[in-house]
């Protein structure tokens, strides 16, 4: 191609290839592509500089349900049950699930979007079983409310994975409870209806590899076995991602076993659901036999962390895991906080407090390689997760990156050496200042163009929802 066509950028400090260079700019295409890298100083001279920056590849947050954002902070607090849970803080979920119309839907999918921009996120998976209307009556287009989000989506920016969600059922011997009307649809060809008709709305209507779609068995608990074989083979056909909420609570193994006599994830091998295309999120419940398989299959478990510690999940394994060879990336979840390098960072602290040890997941005794490993998980884990073009900067790629501002009183002093670290251990939110997606930046200096207006309309949304209670 023509260099003079090409964007480049020269921050002090690059991340490629598991390191960070200096004098290195970065190339792309008018489209965002990666072409090349150089040292040559005619093109350091023509690159934008990037002044005290360090750039590094986007951040992939593989599991979101993106609606719930309009319940945090309003669920720390005690229920009227004995025990607050999981279980407890579900019943305020679907209360707020309830309550949104589209537009709600939008406002509260844009706002958790555009913090996710703001933290560094480049891509995300959006776990989406929001489905039907009141009742369970489902819209005349039926895809109607995952539109919602994509537009949201695209409309700040960001790069999205839909993986549309089956859901069916309570429970082993359970029908659906009123609370989840709007999830569920009974007969496994509607959904495979539903979603190739959202799959050729993509196609159609976003630029390329902006959004796609995967396909999300909500749960073996949500999902009787029959249907969820169907829906397994419904995503292998075309190797779409196949995500799955496995063994998140105790009561869910026990159903399990109670149902099927196996594990969660002994359950997925036995059925040959477990492959690379497969993503176990949260497998925190799970015994040697499971880590095993999963390894084995070259599957992926995703740990959402800041979620896991608010809802009292546990600890996910990810020593073990490693240990077996496994890949973990991270998701924000319920959206309680958004903040990737803490989900990062918590994958190692939760394993130093029950281990009573330091550098739990360090896989040797190199310079950063704790930080790799757990930087690795927020990037090019997650890309392999969600089947996503970034993960990592490199020539073909997008040019899918953020900048940290190296004078930041969180990173200040940290000079190459031990960046990483401070990046991946000590950066706040406010030291991301830039974004780009596709070589158009979407955050500049800490701020997204439309970020008034999207926090003006979603407080709305939080006045018309919660009213006086607010
Ligand atoms: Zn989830």
């Amino acid at each position: 191609m023509n260099p003079s066509n090409e964007t480049g950028w020269l921050p002090d400090f690059l991340y490629v290839d598991g390191e960070f260079e200096s004098d290195l700019a970065m190339f792309a295409t008018p489209d965002g592509r990666i072409t090349r890298f150089s040292r040559d100083p005619d093109d350091l001279r023509r690159a934008v500089r990037l002044s005290a920056r360090a750039m590094l590849p986007g951040l992939i947050d593989c599991h979101s349900h993106a609606f719930q954002r309009v319940i945090r902070g309003r669920t720390e607090r005690r229920s009227a049950a004995s025990r607050d849970t999981f279980w407890t803080w579900r019943e305020s979920m679907y209360h707020a699930a309830n309550l949104l119309d589209p537009a709600g839907v939008y406002a509260s999918a844009r706002m958790a979007f555009l913090e996710m921009l703001l933290s560094g996120i480049t891509t995300v998976g959006e776990f989406h079983y929001l489905h039907h209307g009141p009742g369970g009556v489902p819209y005349e287009d039926r895809n109607l409310l995952a539109k919602e989000v994509l537009r949201a989506a695209n409309d700040i920016g960001l790069r999205i994975a839909l993986l549309r969600t089956a859901y069916v059922r309570a429970g082993f011997n359970k029908l659906a409870d009123p609370g989840q009307s709007r999830f569920v649809t009974p007969r496994a060809a509607d959904f495979a209806g539903d979603t190739d008709s959202l799959r050729s709305y993509v196609r159609r209507a976003a630029p390329p590899g902006r959004a796609w779609v995967g396909v999300a068995p909500h749960s073996v608990r949500a999902v009787p076995l029959d249907y969820l074989r169907e829906a397994a083979a419904y995503a292998k056909t075309d190797n779409l991602p196949l995500h799955m909420h496995v063994a998140e609570q105790p009561a869910e193994i026990e159903a399990c076993l109670a149902e099927h006599r196996a594990r969660p994830v002994e359950l997925l091998a036995r059925e040959g659901i477990l492959d690379a295309h497969f993503t176990a999120v949260h497998a925190i419940h799970i015994v040697a036999e499971e880590i095993r398989q999963l390894a084995a299959s070259a599957a992926c478990v995703c740990a959402c962390p800041t979620t896991e510690r608010n809802l009292g999940d546990g600890t996910l394994p990810a020593d073990r895991l490693f240990e077996a060879g496994a890949e973990i990336c991270l998701g924000s979840d319920s959206n309680a906080q958004i903040d990737p390098l803490e989900d990062a960072r918590m994958l190692e602290y939760n394993l130093r407090m029950s281990r009573l040890e330091r550098a739990v997941l360090s896989p040797g005794d190199g310079r950063e390689a704790l930080a790799k490993r757990l930087f690795h998980c927020a990037t090019e884990a997650g890309a392999a997760s969600l089947s996503a073009p970034g993960g990592r900067l490199a020539a073909g790629r997008p040019a899918d990156f953020f900048t940290v501002d190296l004078n930041d009183a969180s990173l200040a002093g940290a000079g190459r050496q031990s960046l990483l670290s401070h990046v991946v251990f000590a950066a706040g939110r406010a030291a991301v200042r830039d974004v780009y997606v596709d070589g158009q930046a979407v955050v500049r200096g800490g701020r997204h163009r439309f970020q008034d207006e999207i926090v003006r309309e979603f407080a709305a949304l939080q006045d018309s929802l919660w009213g006086a209670e607010r």
